[in-house]
């Protein structure tokens, strides 16, 4: 069997969104299962488009993601360059060859003649008027430097069928193609031609890439016969959406996997995540490693109907992953949130206590506001519909409470909330109440990731006591 061979071939316009992600993912998911390799290809032949430093970015993200490649511009590779831009000359050959067969020709149309092709629906179809030029016009053209770009010369009859995996036989009215650009006025390349002689030349089996290129295969199809190549392998994908009738997109700047890192996202629940988005691994299981993913990615798998980028559901699969970190990690990773804390508490009890309740690390600055954040918190607070207390219920307890924490000798979680118990005892009112009120009376804050025990321990004898007096003092 010959190689399997993928390749993500971003084009470094902006940041890689999680569309991007998911084709570099699959394509580095099919090539491991598969014992093949993985091939970083920068596109780089739309110069106009290019936006700084996005080079960078697909690096990165490649790298923080742990989407190894094998081959491409910084590591290499037999099949080199791997950067289009340093591939002119062999585009150039090749659309020469092109023309040779009468698969291309050179077009000298200007800008005006173009737009006059514009029909009602505002598509512009191109009449093959530079097709009829003679060899005597087109040398003198060339001779007296019109600038030109070089079409791709599509049959007027017939029909193209190729077989996409995922979506199925395909079959186009070889009329409804156009003669697409494939070499620019600036000796560059279109996609449309740049990806086929690539794809070939660097031997790449299996083409996965989004679903807007499916209407333009033919086309690609139709090149790789007048070349007398082997077709590879398609695989598109359906369109990530970031609602029912937007797509996500690079432009306006959507779900972009550096925003996620950056926001304290973990890679690993990011990729378990766009994994999903698109393909079913046909079991209950949400949860994957990269490994597991290797082990059971299939193209079957691969849905064709579009899927919604759900920030809600990525959150809650990277509050799992959270939860199941190392404590170390955990808190090396917490510890840029914790530097703003100004009053002493437990780091490594306050680490326990957010581990497994927060969904990213930057929920941690809100839920920590409560530990500085205290004076003059609203009393209002200890009226709760819920525990069902009141600001008079609380004037009576608060008291009590003090006084026994106190004389409370040993300052641990049990025996605070085993005091707390006998207390609901003796003031006759419900655990649920007591604890209520003990909270607001420590934190000054109706949502805290502990209770009125656990936050006893957490900003310690001294400060709980002091934080009770002065509610006391204030009801
Ligand atoms: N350079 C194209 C893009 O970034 C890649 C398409 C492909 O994978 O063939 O959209």
């Amino acid at each position: 069997m010959t190689e399997i061979r993928t390749r993500f071939a971003p084009s470094p316009t902006g940041f890689m969104h999680i569309g991007n992600l998911r084709t570099a993912l699959y394509c580095y998911l099919y090539a491991r299962h598969n014992n093949g390799k993985f091939i970083l290809r920068i596109e780089d032949t739309d110069q106009q488009r290019q936006v700084e430093n996005a080079v960078e970015v697909i690096y990165n993200t490649l790298l923080l993601s742990g989407l190894v490649h094998d081959e491409g511009p910084d590591v290499g590779g037999s099949y080199g360059p791997y950067v289009q831009s340093e591939r002119k000359t062999i585009y150039a050959k090749y659309a020469q060859q092109l023309i040779e067969k009468g698969a291309a020709y050179y077009c000298f149309c200007g800008k005006e003649r173009l737009d006059s092709l514009v029909d009602e629906s505002g598509t512009r179809k191109y009449d093959k008027h530079c097709l009829h030029l003679s060899p005597q016009e087109i040398s003198d053209n060339l001779a007296s430097g019109i600038p030109y770009v070089i079409r791709q010369n599509v049959p007027l009859d017939g029909t193209t069928t190729f077989i996409d995996q995922v979506y199925g036989e395909i079959t186009v009215e070889n009329k409804e193609l156009h003669d697409n650009v494939l070499m620019k006025s600036d000796g560059l390349p279109t996609y449309n031609f740049a990806n086929v002689v690539d794809d070939h030349l660097m031997e790449i089996s299996h083409v996965f890439r989004g679903m807007e290129y499916l209407s333009s295969t033919p086309n690609y199809n139709l090149l790789y016969n007048a070349f007398g190549w082997e077709i590879p392998q398609y695989v598109h994908l359906p369109h990530i959406m970031r609602d029912k009738s937007h797509k996500l997109s690079k432009r306006q700047g959507d779900a972009n996997f550096e925003d996620f890192y950056n926001k304290g996202y973990l890679p690993e629940a990011i990729l378990n995540y766009v994994a999903l988005l698109g393909w079913n691994p046909k079991t209950e299981q949400e949860q994957f490693s990269l490994e597991e993913l290797v082990q059971l990615f299939d193209i079957a798998g691969i849905s064709k109907s579009s899927a919604i980028f759900d920030p809600v559901k990525l959150r809650w699969l990277n509050g799992l992953y959270i939860k199941e970190m190392d404590v170390d990690e955990f808190l090396t990773r917490a510890l840029p949130f914790y530097r703003t804390v100004k009053t002493p508490v437990s780091i490594a009890l306050l680490s326990t206590l957010l581990q497994s309740r927060i969904g990213a690390f930057t929920d941690i600055p809100e839920k920590i506001a409560f530990i500085d954040n205290y004076d003059n918190y609203d009393l209002a607070l200890f009226e709760n519909k819920d525990a069902k207390t009141t600001l008079d219920m609380a004037r009576q307890t608060l008291p009590v409470v003090l006084n026994a924490l106190r004389d409370l000798q040993q300052w641990t979680n049990e025996a605070i909330f085993s005091l707390y118990s006998t207390l609901t005892e003796t003031l006759g009112i419900k655990k649920k109440q007591l604890l209520w009120i003990v909270r607001i009376a420590l934190t000054g804050h109706a949502s805290t990731p502990c209770g009125a025990s656990e936050m006893c321990v957490l900003i310690g004898k001294k400060l709980s006591l002091k934080r009770l007096e002065e509610t006391v003092e204030r009801l």
